[in-house]
């Protein structure tokens, strides 16, 4: 078939009447995301569709050797724009590029051969970066934006930690998801008035949701407890990992998936560490460590917020996780999720999430090597550590991922 790629930038005059698809990745985190964009005047749509019709139009569009979060993600675009309900002449997508070494800043370029193979080349890819790539006159990330991103991460984390620390106990079923959607709302609403994104503000909501989680009725019940880690995609978006959160809630487990915040941190700290060793722009290196050190902050008052209660359990400090790794992989490891995804493994056993779940997307190299590559080197650490990664990819059926999960909890009765 006959096709041209040509970049279309998407223009200040698209932004007046086009609508911007968002990949399904973070349920919570997004729909701030989402927010956020309507409020910059994007016309936005967090896309919902699932199942074989999108691993199918993804195994069609992109070559099967390429790494299965690319597969899916572009598999969905092209699944909803060949479902009929978006104007195809109206629309643009959006996708995120890190600039690491990673395939990932090349989904982008990906995305672009798939919709011209598809028979949609004019509609506009949107690169979503912070480390200065594609830019788009009609979508730039100014400062307030950044500000209210970060602050939708931390929201959406804490949000993610509560409702999976009380689901398993509730009383009443539904009460968490219940009230995680009320603060979502809430927030996103917030957001609309500018309210909600400074640090006291946060400060105070999140006292605030951490209090309402709190009283929610709950019973002691005996629970597995399961640390869900993994690459980025894979390990959130419950489009690519088959629904496991709800998979492994409806096993009896209560579940922990550490936060995006970590993430971020991670990224921020790796772009420190690239400058510090190869040099670069004093400029950047300098905003870099503001951003470092607000990202720390907002941790600090998103950790205290959860320890002041004293009901839930909060993640560990990231400086402490970075230091918890230091005598097993290198900081070096940085493609994909590069150390922090070990470092996540070593933290959910520390905190008593001993069952793990790594999951692991087909055709991921880096992740295969600092996550189901480092499961030895934890156990000499964590003998009691029962982990098991569990491939992704359009081949592996869903009842021979859940069954080798079962098999775990097996192994996690037992040690209970
Ligand atoms: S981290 Fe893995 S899945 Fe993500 S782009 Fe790199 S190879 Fe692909």
């Amino acid at each position: 078939m006959d096709y041209q790629i040509n970049r279309i930038e998407y223009t200040k005059e698209m932004a007046k009447d086009y609508t911007i698809l968002v990949p399904d990745m973070l349920d919570v985190h997004f729909m701030f995301i989402q927010k956020i964009m309507e409020q910059e005047g994007h016309r936005t749509v967090l896309l919902k569709n699932k199942g074989r019709s999108v691993i199918d139009a993804g195994l069609k569009y992109v070559h099967n050797d390429t790494c299965y979060p690319a597969l899916i993600v572009i598999g969905q675009f092209i699944d909803a724009l060949q479902s009929g309900e978006y104007d195809v002449n109206k629309v643009a997508v959006i996708i995120t590029q890190t600039g690491g070494g990673c395939r990932a800043s090349n989904y982008l370029h990906l995305l672009r051969k798939a919709l011209a193979k598809a028979g949609f080349p004019q509609i506009p890819v949107i690169s979503l970066n912070v480390a200065g790539l594609e830019k788009n006159s009609g979508f730039q990330l100014t400062l307030p934006v950044l500000i209210k991103a970060m602050a939708a991460v931390v929201y959406g984390d804490m949000l993610m930690l509560l409702r999976n620390q009380v689901r398993p106990y509730e009383i009443n079923e539904g009460d968490a998801e219940r009230k995680r959607k009320y603060w979502t709302e809430k927030l996103c609403e917030d957001f609309t008035h500018s309210k909600g994104l400074t640090r006291n503000e946060m400060r105070e909501n999140l006292r605030q949701i951490v209090k309402s989680f709190a009283e929610i009725p709950m019973e002691k019940r005996e629970k597995i407890k399961v640390g869900i880690v993994g690459e980025i995609f894979v390990k959130y978006s419950a489009l690519a990992n088959n629904d496991l959160e709800d998979f492994l809630h409806e096993q009896g487990c209560e579940v922990n998936v550490p936060g995006l915040l970590g993430f971020l941190t991670f990224y921020i700290g790796n772009k420190l560490e690239e400058i510090k060793i190869y040099g670069g722009n004093k400029v950047k290196e300098f905003v870099l460590e503001q951003v470092r050190v607000y990202l720390t902050g907002i941790e600090k008052i998103m950790i205290d917020a959860i320890n002041e209660d004293g009901t839930f359990k909060a993640p560990m400090p990231f400086r402490k996780v970075r230091e918890l790794v230091a005598p097993v992989i290198s900081y070096g490891c940085d493609m994909g999720e590069g150390w922090l995804l070990t470092a996540e493994m070593i933290e959910l056993a520390e905190h008593g999430y001993k069952n793990i779940v790594c999951a692991q997307p087909f055709g991921c190299l880096p992740n295969h090597i600092v996550g189901k590559g480092m499961i030895r080197k934890i156990r000499e650490l964590h003998p009691d550590a029962n982990i098991v990664p569990i491939d992704y990819d359009p081949g592996a059926t869903k009842v021979n991922q859940e069954n080798r999960i079962k098999l775990m909890l097996a192994v996690a009765k037992e040690n209970m």
